[in-house]
């Protein structure tokens, strides 16, 4: 038996064939081929899985969200063939005598280019999609996987550590859970895990060895393990483990439909995290009451260039439809720190976590932070969506960010394009300098929301990505629900709602916790929501005491 003991970070068993992500070295090469009629053979059989792939994707699309969304598909199916593209990439390989990749390459810079310089904003955009072919071309040249895992069964994703740039792209209907060598329970592989409701072991070293490619494993997400060819004693716990876990889902099935609210009266907003449209399928399977966090950036960071305002209001619409009238809070763009993305070429930092991030960002980029806005106030004429800004740490940025809202509203309303005007803007408490100047900041917004995950960071000054830090990075660290206090307290003096939507809100033991601040909303993954409903029905809100926050 082979036992790897890791941190689990997202509960449940699972059994499953172990698959080393290998990062593709996407880089093309230019190399001079003797043989150019096998070189255009190669490129022609590309060109034919690229075309299958899409219209794979187009009648998925067209299945789940009608025929308007599978249009996108079918354009780029067509893109493949288009004479003067195609045309192009022959001239290259005649001309250069070189390989496909290479002439590939070359197209897409010269058409998505020449796309760019277009006057019509329409036209412009579309050198976004024509980068999105050039790219799955190639990826099909080069070997590299669709959903970055070639393997025809659902296997358990194994890595060294894992960007959300690469689970973002990642087929997740093949992911049964996650190991990996680094990463912390606040990394957002960790996070993706909870959300899709699977289990996930991270921080494992060295022992968990790429040579364990392919072989049968089970991942525990409860005690951090992960088991080959495990002795029978232990496949009997496994397998007991797996049944209760079972049993327990189905109790929890009990909780659907139920109210979040304690046996003394007190309402609880139980809402859901998500990162991209296709998690509002787990909120609603988990009866979430809304969504309190929907990390904007994942739509960044799953392509290659910026997303036009049309791409970015059709998934906020989505959502905000799918939710019915629910509340959807948006938050702006929070990319920098452990989130890069390529295309917004930020300069290399010392610390990213302390740089350039999140509303810095949109502060120093205007036009980014229009076109999101825009995005955002077209999509609230659809539902009940809230705007939300991260990483607020001084009145001004608040103001201006209020001021780049008028200016959008006003230019809709010219327009004559609907949106809400009463749409909530609120903030997220994450930085101390947010708890300090909390009763400055309530006056200015609708609602708090603390994101627990930085604010933990930034309090303890504490990586959240450091897997080592042992007991110094204590979740339950006085510190942090002083400053959650703190908070609360400025919310409810300003009569302003506050909740929570950092990993912690769906900290059991935190619960009574929470309660006895007053904490209005709790924003979980939405594997989290009826295991938090069923102990919010057996509490007692008025009996509830802060003795955590003592030293
Ligand atoms: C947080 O910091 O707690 C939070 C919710 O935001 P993110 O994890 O995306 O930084
Ligand atoms: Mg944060």
């Amino acid at each position: 038996m082979i036992l790897i003991q890791g941190k689990g970070v997202s509960s449940g068993v699972v059994k499953g064939k172990l698959y080393f992500y290998e990062r593709p070295d996407t880089t093309v090469v230019k190399t001079t081929v003797d043989d150019l009629e096998a070189e255009k053979a190669r490129l022609a059989e590309a060109q034919a899985k690229s075309i299958a792939q899409l219209e794979a994707l187009a009648e998925k699309c067209r299945e789940e969200a009608g025929d308007e969304s599978a249009i996108l598909f079918e354009t780029h199916a067509m893109f493949v063939e288009d004479d003067d593209y195609v045309e192009c990439i022959m001239e290259t390989l005649d001309d250069e005598q070189c390989n496909a990749e290479y002439a590939v390459e070359v197209a897409g810079e010269q058409f998505a280019q020449m796309f760019a310089a277009m006057d019509d904003a329409y036209m412009q955009a579309r050198a976004a999609d024509i980068k999105d072919v050039t790219r799955r071309i190639l990826n099909n040249l080069m070997g590299i996987p669709e959903g970055g895992i070639d393997s025809d069964e659902p296997v358990i994703l194994a890595a060294d550590d894992l960007a959300p740039s690469e689970t973002i792209q990642m087929d997740k209907s093949k992911i049964l859970g996650f190991a990996t060598q680094g990463g912390s329970g606040n990394s957002h592989t960790a996070i993706l895990a909870r959300t899709m409701g699977i289990p996930a072991v991270c921080g494992m070293g060295e022992a968990l060895k790429k040579d364990y490619h392919g072989r049968l494993a089970y991942i525990d997400g409860d005690e951090g393990t992960v088991v080959l060819d495990p002795d029978e004693l232990t496949l009997t716990a496994l397998k007991q483990k797996y049944a209760e876990q079972q049993e327990r889902k189905a109790l929890l099935e009990t909780m659907k439909g139920q109210e979040d609210v304690t046996l003394d009266g007190r309402k609880v907003n139980l809402y859901c995290n998500i990162g991209s449209p296709d998690d509002v399928n787990a909120v609603l399977a988990n009866d979430g009451q809304g969504i309190g966090l929907f990390r904007s950036e994942f739509l960044y960071l799953a392509t290659n260039d910026y997303p036009t305002e049309e791409d970015q209001f059709q998934a906020y619409k989505t959502v905000a439809a799918a939710m019915g009238g629910k509340r959807v809070i948006i938050r702006t763009l929070d990319i920098g720190a452990d989130k890069q993305v390529d295309y917004f070429q930020l300069n290399k930092e010392e610390n990213p976590a302390l740089g350039m991030r999140a509303i810095r960002i949109c502060l120093n980029r205007p036009e980014v932070f229009r076109t999101q806005l825009r995005a955002l106030y077209r999509a609230s004429a659809y539902g009940k969506i809230a705007i939300m800004f991260p990483m607020i740490t001084s009145v001004w940025e608040v103001k201006e960010c209020k001021r780049a809202c008028q200016s959008v509203m006003k230019e809709l309303a010219a327009e004559g394009i609907p949106f809400n005007p009463e749409t909530e803007i609120g903030i997220m408490i994450e930085t101390p300098a947010s708890v300090f100047m909390a009763r400055d900041l309530a006056k200015l917004v609708d609602f708090f929301s603390v994101g627990t995950n930085d604010l933990t960071q930034y309090t303890l000054a504490c990586d959240r990505q450091c897997n080592d830090l042992g007991k110094f990075f204590d979740a339950h660290h006085p510190a942090v629900l002083r400053a959650l206090k703190m908070a609360a307290d400025a919310a409810h003096e300003a009569g302003i709602w506050i909740g929570i939507c950092g990993e912690l809100g769906a900290d059991i033991e935190l619960l009574p916790t929470f309660l006895a601040m007053g904490i209005d909303e709790l924003s979980v993954s939405p594997s989290s929501v009826l295991p938090l409903r069923a102990e919010i029905r057996k509490s007692i809100a008025q009996t509830c005491t802060l003795e955590l926050l003592e030293g």
